[in-house]
């Protein structure tokens, strides 16, 4: 039996059905179609509205075969829907302090130097200056006993700065979790007498009294504190704060670096090779370097 009035949404698609069940009189593929049910002797007309579903299968006979919604599953949120959230760019971490240490140890303005006469009475030519502090040294001031030093102290030859850099690079590689090393006096700008007209030098503070350096006139030799037990970026105030494990392997770095003299605290009970590491008296807080002139 045709139902009057609904033919015309799918010709095609009329066909009888029994009553008192829904009668399919319309489908189309459309994004909406309207599907008109008929019950009992009254006519219902649903409109359903489907936006991107399939059509439903229709079985012979015109009848809707019920076949579920299709359903997404909770995580498959259209691209168009999704909240975009911008990736944070990844940064490198830049180290302020290490980045300002870095560049005073770029900046080193390296000349080939010439150490003139001897380290008693000599003088330094085309000196190189080591920065105020660097990635693995801090620089002490032996007259005033504090850091850094100033730049009138921290003249040598190219080759005893590239020294000094390579040593406590080496030592900061084997002892990661030490701190800096102290370098204290190394020569004049142009080398010659370092005595006590440039400030009074003493062992453990100026208040000890000591008049000075009789060397470090050529740009050989320089001066490096013992690191201390307590950590502390600053000169051993006392033989106690010695860290004398860790004083031993810069006595040891030196002499593998090429050291000619390695002076030691007689009280420091450090040790080297006969002749080359030798006890020196006013040498408990630091130790001194002494590089061949060759
Ligand atoms: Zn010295």
């Amino acid at each position: 039996m045709r139902t009057p009035g609904t033919g015309a949404f799918c010709p095609s698609a009329a066909a009888p059905a029994d009553r008192g069940r829904a009668t399919l009189r319309s489908v189309s593929r459309l994004p909406a179609f309207f599907a008109a049910l008929t019950l009992g002797g009254g006519a219902v007309v649903v409109a359903v509205t489907l936006l991107r579903a399939p059509a439903p299968a229709i079985a012979s006979g015109g009848a809707l075969v019920a076949s579920p919604l299709p359903q997404l599953a909770p995580h498959a949120v259209p691209a168009a829907d999704r909240i975009r959230t911008p990736i944070p760019r990844l940064e490198p971490k830049v180290d302020p302090v290490l980045a300002a240490r870095e560049a005073l140890e770029s900046a080193i303005a390296w000349r080939p130097s010439r150490p003139l006469g001897s380290p008693n009475a000599g003088t330094l030519g085309d000196g190189v200056v080591l920065p105020r502090e660097g990635v693995h040294f801090f620089t002490w001031d032996p007259f005033r006993w504090r850091t850094p030093s100033p730049a009138s102290r921290r003249h040598g030859t190219d080759r005893l700065v590239r020294t000094v850099l390579g040593v406590v690079r080496a030592y900061a590689r084997a002892n990661p979790d030490a701190p800096r090393v102290g370098i204290g006096d190394l020569s004049r700008p142009e080398g010659g007498p370092f005595d006590a007209r440039f400030g009074v030098v003493g062992e453990f503070g100026p208040a000890r009294g000591y008049l000075g350096h009789v060397s470090h006139q050529n740009g050989l030799d320089v001066d490096v504190y013992y690191p201390r037990v307590d950590g502390a970026e600053r000169a051993p105030d006392r033989l106690e704060d010695v860290d004398r494990v860790l004083a031993q392997q810069l006595v040891d770095l030196f002499v593998a670096a090429g050291a000619e003299f390695v002076f030691v605290g007689p009280r420091t009970g450090l040790t080297g090779p006969p002749g080359v590491v030798q006890p020196l008296a006013r040498h408990d807080d630091h130790l001194h370097v002494r590089l061949p002139p060759g």
